[in-house]
Formats: structure tokens, sequence, C-alpha cells
């Protein structure tokens, strides 16, 4: 098989999926699944939809238009501002899409009306984390301009932590948000069908919160995909942290010096040498670089080291020998190292369902 490669666990994305799926219904919370590191690939899409998602969500039209094409079933949530130069797209294929500007709303409304179609929005509130969202002293007016514009709906609000900043969602946050949908419902005699609390960050607070407020839904990427909690990065119990798994290949394996010699500038990517003198270390170059994935999101099997990686070499330490030329080592990945991975066509996707294959 080719390398470097992805190897991609769809049950185990299933099983994660429907795990979380279920503890969550247990407060009274939908799952959106967010689908953004995987590229609009649509097995995963309906790995997630077999782990029991309400439905799709993703940052990027494009990856909404891979799945749409490939007839994944489902609503499809936008659950980034869009772009005013994308409005058609969006009305087109998103059936909601996460807003903060009155102007995308003003767009979007004509864009859906031309489509003959009603697009609805979700409001979003900035509580802290100082990424996208409408400040809590301004979402009053953005409601009821949302709800002045024609072919539009007004689904509900959301909020994103974390992500910017690491602001943690907290009871104090999320009371905040479910207040705002509460006064919200008050002033202009309306039902928010959805209040989304936030992405991965938030399953600590909800599944340790004595009560979850108005919060209904949660949008989750990471701890579906990644099985693990994105505050911490601690693995979730119950889950696999191994659904992805990054192979590579060795292209040289060579003892050599811990230090380099010369007069020592800058290297090409601003790393610095080792500093310490561990005499001679066996030194394996991997095919696989920055243009594949975050080398410093990538955990190798035990006894290996990365040491250094360049656009397209991993130089790894390993202990008393060396892989050689032409085997392979499974690496496992963050999330950024994830979405490098999958965002880059030098990395196959090898995707396998144990459990349908064998039907
Ligand atoms: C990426 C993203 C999510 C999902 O985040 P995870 O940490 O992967 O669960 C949710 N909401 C928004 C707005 C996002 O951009």
């Amino acid at each position: 098989m080719s390398a470097p490669r992805l190897e991609i666990d769809l049950d185990k994305i299933q099983h994660n999926t429907r795990t979380l799926v279920d503890r969550l219904a247990f407060r009274g919370i939908a799952v959106s699944g967010v689908t953004k590191a995987s590229l609009g690939s649509p097995e995963i899409a309906l790995a997630l939809l077999r782990g029991g998602v309400r439905g799709l969500a993703d940052s990027r039209i494009e990856n909404i238009e891979a799945m749409r094409l490939a007839r994944v079933p489902g609503a499809m949530t936008l659950i980034r501002s869009p772009m005013i130069s994308q409005v058609d797209r969006v009305v087109a294929h998103a059936d909601v899409s996460f807003n903060t500007e009155l102007e995308v709303l003003s767009k979007l409304s004509s864009a859906a009306i031309s489509a003959g179609k009603t697009h609805g929005v979700v409001l979003m509130v900035e509580l802290g984390d100082l990424r996208e969202g409408i400040l809590p002293g301004d979402v009053h007016d953005m409601v009821g301009e949302a709800l002045r514009h024609p072919g539009l709906t007004l689904e509900g609000i959301g909020t994103n932590l974390a992500c910017r900043s690491g602001v943690v969602p907290s009871s104090e946050n999320m009371a905040e948000l479910s207040g705002l949908a509460d006064s919200i419902e008050a002033t202009f005699g309306i039902k928010l069908r959805v209040v989304s609390g936030g992405n991965s960050a938030n399953l600590s607070w909800v599944l340790g919160a004595a009560s979850v407020g108005r919060v209904n839904e949660l949008r989750l990427g990471e701890a579906l995909l990644l099985g693990r909690e994105p505050l911490t990065r601690q693995p979730i119990e119950g889950l696999y942290a191994d659904a992805f798994t990054l192979y590579a290949e060795v292209i040289e394996a060579k003892q050599k010096p811990s230090l380099p010699w010369g007069e020592i500038a800058q290297s090409a990517f601003g790393e610095l040498p080792p500093a310490i003198d561990r005499g001679p270390v066996w030194q394996t170059i991997f095919a696989v670089g920055r243009q594949d994935t975050d080398p410093e999101g990538l955990q190798p099997p035990k006894g290996m080291e990365v040491l250094a990686a360049s656009s397209d070499h991993l130089i790894v330490a390993q202990g008393s020998s060396s892989l050689p030329a032409g085997a392979e080592a499974a690496f496992q990945v963050n999330y950024s190292a994830l979405v490098r991975a999958m965002t880059s066509n030098f990395v196959a996707k090898v995707l396998a369902a144990p459990s349908i294959q064998a039907r």
C-alpha cells in the first residue's frame, strides 16, 4: 500500500458517535456531527449518521457540496459565517448557517428569495472566547433584523468557546446563553428551536452540570473522530482514540552524531539544532513532512522520538537499532495532524468499516 496513508476505522467513529449521542440524549441534548476535519468525506459523514447524529455541520460550503453530491442524507449546517461571495451556494446547499453580520443576513435573504427557498439562521453570540459572535447587548437587535428579512427563518442561537482563547464552557457562560434564549422568546413572542451550546470542549460541562438550561444541541467533531476532550486532550472514557492512524515509510536509517557540525545559521523552518550531545543516535527518516501533516501532532510508536521535520522528512530517533528503509511505522494523530493529513493530496486515505465488509 502507498505511504503516507491515513487509515480510517469507520466502525470506531460510529461507536464514538453512538456512545456520545446516547450520553447526551439523557441530558436532552442532540448532537450535530461536525465534518470539517474530514474534508466532506461521505463515508465518514455516513458513519456519524449511523452513530445517531441529528444532522451534519461543516465550516466550508465546499465540503457540504461534496456531501450533497455524494447524496449523504440529512440536514446540513454551515457553522462558519457565510462569505458574501458564497451566499448563493450557501442557500443552495446548506439548510442552515451560523451568522453574526447584518450585511450577510441581508444577502442571504436576497439569495433565498431568488432561489425560492427559505434559509435557516442561527445567530452566534460572543461569550468571551473572542472568535465569532454578536455581543450579548446587540443580540436582540439582530434577532429583530433576522425576523424582518424575508426568506430567512430564525432557528435559534448558539455560541462557540475554547477555540480561539481557550475559554472554558462553564455554568456561568452557559446560563447566560440560556438567559438570552428566554429573553428573546419573551421579547419577540417566538420559540427558538435550537440553542447550540458549543463544541467538544462543552462535554465536561454537560456531563457534570446540575442543569443544562436551555442548551439542546452540541456540535461535535474532535470528540467523535479522535475520542478526546479538547480542553485537556485526555481520552474520553469508552471511546476509541485511534480511529485514525497515519502510516509512513522509512527512506533512510543510519547511526549519526546527535549534534550537527559546521557553522550553524537558520534552518528551513526556524527550528533550533539540538542543544545536548547524546552521542551517536539511530536516526530514522520517514517520507512524511509538513506538506502531509503537522509533525508536532504525531505520536510515534513506543521507543521512537520525533526529533525534527521539514516539508518532506520526519526525523525520528530510535533506541538501539532502526527500522530499515522500506519499513513502515504507525503514528497516532492529534486534531492538527489529522486536519493537515486529511487536506494533503500526498496522503492516501484508506477507509475501513470491518462490520460492514463482514456482512
Ligand atoms: C469546529 C467547530 C465545532 C466542532 O469543534 P470540535 O472541537 O471539533 O468538536 C463546533 N462549532 C463550530 C462553530 C466550529 O467551528
